[in-house]
């Protein structure tokens, strides 16, 4: 898979890009990830990205004719194309396994007060990493970038990805490692006992009752099964 970012401050990615996960996917050859500096295509000598917006107000807007030629020259009837917008849908893992499974991405990074309306005709949707507003669309392609190569296969350990909070409806279960005793804090014995069935079963209500504690909103969607109901019964008897 490809992943194109469009950017007025290339410079942003540096680190990210050498680093962890990303690092690894893109050594493994399992992404490929284009950082296009948006100034690159704007026109004239002082290369203007931004003006002042129609109809008066504060701030500056981004051009769409530098935007407009960037996505002219590395897009195809294959790219799904994203301006990245507090205005946008909000970004979800479903919506980060949905974008592992295509071939192009391009990321549309905004600053200022944002892009020109009629940029957002070109694209096929505009995502929100959230509800609060950030300086520029950079941190939010990083988000989505790492929430995506996550997914592809062979970026993390087999099952790694799959066991994680959201990925069934539930936020995942605490884990803990050496030493077992840290400031009078202990590890549950149940994760010492080597019996997996019941850690199984103690990994499942812990995820119920963190779920249901944390994230309201989740566990009202989430359909119990008659084991997990039981199990929950007896955790909230305890
Ligand atoms: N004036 C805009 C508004 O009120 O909707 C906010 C512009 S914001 C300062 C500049 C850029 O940051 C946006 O164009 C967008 O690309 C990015 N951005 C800000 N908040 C974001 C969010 N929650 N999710 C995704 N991108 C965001």
């Amino acid at each position: 898979m490809k992943i194109s970012i469009l950017t007025i401050t290339p410079e942003f990615f540096q680190g990210f890009l050498n680093t962890t996960i990303v690092k690894r996917a893109i050594d493994k050859g399992r992404c490929e990830i284009e950082i296009i500096d948006i100034k690159s295509y704007a026109h004239g000598s002082f290369r203007h990205i931004d003006d002042s917006p129609f109809g008066g107000g504060r701030g500056m807007v981004m051009r769409c004719q530098p935007i407009y030629d960037a996505l002219q020259e590395i897009c195809d009837e294959g790219s799904h194309k994203i301006l990245l917008s507090p205005k946008g849908t909000t970004y979800t893992q479903s919506k980060a396994r949905e974008l592992s499974g295509k071939k192009h991405i391009v990321l549309v990074c905004g600053h200022y007060e944002g892009v020109d309306a009629r940029v957002e005709e070109w694209m096929d949707e505009q995502l929100s990493i959230g509800d609060y507003v950030l300086t520029g669309g950079e941190l939010a392609a990083e988000v989505i970038t790492d929430s995506i190569v996550r997914l592809l296969d062979g970026v993390l350990r087999e099952g790694s990805a799959t066991e994680e909070s959201h990925e069934n409806g539930l936020l995942e279960y605490p884990q803990y490692t050496q030493p077992r005793e840290f400031n009078g804090q202990s590890v549950p014995e149940i994760l010492l006992s080597g019996h997996k069935a019941k850690i199984e079963e103690w990994r499942l209500t812990q995820s119920l009752l963190l779920t249901r504690k944390h994230r309201p909103d989740m566990f009202e969607k989430y359909g119990l099964s008659d084991k997990e109901k039981k199990l929950l019964e007896k955790a909230d008897k305890e």
